[in-house]
């Protein structure tokens, strides 16, 4: 599969675009670049059952399921909402995310 490009990181604020939980906001938790999908805090939770083992009492685990990457929006910090973003090179060279609809930058939080 070839890799779609994004502008999304990890710990950025999305909204997911479409599926069961469509409207939900949560933070990118992990980006599975290999296959274009992300884990959203509290978005397209499923459970899974399981077996008891001898270190887990078994039973129901709730736990994020991926979301492809199109279905995300970034959401400005200025505009709250999800916005459509372009990308600007600075002076120094640097990247930077553009909101499209307000024009602020929008950074990416380091680790
Ligand atoms: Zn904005």
């Amino acid at each position: 599969m070839s890799k779609v490009k994004t502008y999304l990181r990890k710990n950025d604020r999305v909204m997911v675009m479409a599926g069961k939980d469509r409207g939900k906001v949560g933070k990118i938790i992990s980006i599975l670049t290999k296959r274009n999908r992300a884990l959203v805090e509290g978005a397209n939770i499923v459970k899974r059952h399981t077996k008891p083992g001898p270190n887990t009492r078994g039973g129901i685990l709730e736990k994020e399921a991926s979301i492809h990457l199109s279905n995300l929006m970034l959401i400005c910090p200025k505009c709250t909402d999800p916005v459509r973003i372009s990308r600007k090179i600075l002076e120094d060279g640097t990247k930077v995310r553009v909101c499209k609809r307000c024009g602020e930058a929008i950074p990416t939080e380091a680790k």
